[in-house]
């Protein structure tokens, strides 16, 4: 064994974070890379697409995926959801599945544990939140019922809020590394394209200004994305693509004013995470069905 690993001194360890929606998946990643890579929100399920951290450490690298949420899949994009967040653990070095510290588990998160033990799974249990704790004997009852599942290797506590118990998480995932190669340059955070960055970052002022049953049946396509010959201005063009007319309406607002601020806000980000100024424009379209239409679908990045 130690002969095949002697040639390279450096070491990767590729991990998926996994749990149900709002437990604080995007919230702990972006503590441990310490860029904002993911989309934070009060409300769940805004990370459609799997996002990846990067995090360089002398010879150590970390590649963080930070899955959708699990939870009960109800039309094809929830079942493509779904198979992206169990799949994912079996791809990387170790899972780490976040709990809240109080609640049953619900179905979704049983039938997650029933796959790490059934394949046999590396995993951790974290339990995020601490500092909502309303008594500590709280937190060891959930320690003792998590590690009487006999299938985490460990269960740790965080507080993605306060910054607590991170770096706790980190030296306890270095133990995972496998001897090779680097992946990705050391001053990469993350490997997502921009243009899935932008749409991200559309969709989560889309959550923050509208109702929440809009947001969730939206797509955005990124159309146009170039960088003027001087470097210091990027064009884009985006596409917003909701199912009712009605949603078209709350989305443009009154005089266009909803459209409008939703497009300033993101375009600060934008400037703010890509270092240049932004020109963006934004269009609403209808598409009734996409949720259903495997075309769309494929077309917007959802992998079989
Ligand atoms: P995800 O859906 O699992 O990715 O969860 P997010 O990271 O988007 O977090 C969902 C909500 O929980 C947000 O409002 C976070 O601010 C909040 N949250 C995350 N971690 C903590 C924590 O340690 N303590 C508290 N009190 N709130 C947290
Ligand atoms: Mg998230």
């Amino acid at each position: 064994m130690i002969n095949s690993n002697i040639e390279f001194e450096t070491r990767n360890v590729f991990v998926a974070l996994v749990g149900k929606p709002n437990v604080g998946k995007s919230s702990i990643l972006n503590k441990l890379v310490g860029e904002k890579v993911a989309i934070v929100t009060s409300k769940p399920q805004t990370t459609r697409t799997k996002i990846t951290g990067i995090l360089t450490q002398d010879t150590l690298q970390y590649v963080f995926m930070d899955t959708p949420g699990i939870h009960t899949a109800r039309t094809k994009l929830g079942e493509r959801m779904v198979k992206a967040s169990a799949g994912s653990i079996a791809d990387v070095d170790v899972g780490v599945m976040i709990f809240e510290p109080y609640g049953e588990l619900t179905p979704s998160e049983q039938s997650l544990i029933a796959d790490i033990k059934k394949k046999k799974l590396a995993a951790i249990a974290v339990i995020n939140k601490t500092d909502t704790l309303r008594k500590e004997a709280d937190l060891e009852n959930r320690k003792v019922l998590l590690t009487e599942l006999g299938v985490f290797k460990e269960v740790l506590t965080t507080s993605a809020l306060q910054g607590k118990g991170v770096q706790e998480l980190l030296e306890k995932l270095s133990e995972y590394g496998e001897f090779g190669p680097h992946y990705f340059p050391e001053d990469s955070y993350t490997d997502m394209p921009e243009k899935a960055l932008v749409a991200e970052i559309i969709r989560e002022k889309m959550l923050t200004n509208l109702y929440e049953e809009i947001p969730h049946g939206v797509a955005i396509t990124v159309d146009s994305f170039k960088e003027r010959p001087n470097g210091k201005k990027i064009d884009m063009e985006i596409n917003i693509f909701c199912e009712k007319k009605s949603h078209k309406g709350m989305i443009i607002g009154k005089d266009g004013a909803m459209l409008k601020k939703i497009a300033t806000e993101a375009r600060i980000d934008c400037e703010d995470f890509l270092g240049v100024r932004v020109n963006l424009k934004c269009w609403v379209k209808i598409k009734s069905d996409w949720r259903d239409n495997e075309f769309l679908l494929n077309n917007f990045g959802f992998k079989k």
